[in-house]
């Protein structure tokens, strides 16, 4: 029996981002951040994906790959914006674990705090540190689960190491949320779970 091999892509508006930004340096928390809800917003206008938009970024700022939510294009529940992202970064630096031991320092900005799965997915990826912009509640609000996590996750990550900032440009996050929700978009969760986030 022979099964289908693993790839992705991103959207081609995406790819030409991705040509400019690599030479451009993002240096506060906030420039990541209106990075990454430009990239959630686009994703959304160009519709191909959910509100959802990440980055990991060097020490100086610099984007090493970006995430959207692919999920439905990709038929992959897994491919969240951040997972994305990590994967990319993973892939173009040649190391499944990004910050290589703790020699290195690398952080994932998000458009909305990690889901369950993109929680557990942070303290394998070798990112130092996490930067929020939307809240779980704000992605709640629209009809998303964020899965069970637990309900302090910020300091179960830094626990081991990890920072996270969160509320960084939230309301521009939480726009695209909204923009989202008024478009009709589709949501997409973990099975018949209405009661969970009716
Ligand atoms: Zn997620």
């Amino acid at each position: 029996m022979k099964f289908p091999g693993i790839s992705f892509s991103l959207p081609d508006w995406l790819t030409d981002f991705l040509a400019k930004s690599e030479e451009i340096v993002f240096p506060s928390a906030s420039q990541r951040m209106e990075c990454v809800v430009g990239l959630a917003s686009g994703n959304i206008e160009h519709g191909t994906g959910g509100p959802f938009g990440a980055g990991v970024f060097d020490k100086d700022g610099r984007l090493i790959a970006p995430g959207v939510n692919l999920v439905v294009s990709g038929n992959c529940s897994i491919l969240h914006a951040e997972i994305v992202a990590i994967i990319l970064t993973q892939q173009k630096l040649g190391r499944y674990d990004i910050g290589d031991g703790g020699k290195y320092r690398y952080e994932l900005v998000t458009s909305t705090e990690p889901c369950a799965m993109c929680f557990g997915a942070i303290p394998w990826s070798g990112v130092s540190s996490v930067v929020c912009g939307a809240r779980d509640e704000d992605a709640r609000r629209i009809g998303f689960d964020e899965g069970p996590k637990p309900e302090d996750w910020a300091a179960a990550l830094n626990v081991r190491g990890i920072q996270v900032t969160k509320d960084i440009l939230r309301q521009q996050a939480v726009a695209v949320l909204e923009s989202y929700s008024n478009m009709g978009g589709a949501l997409y969760n973990s099975g018949p779970n209405d009661a969970i986030h009716s």
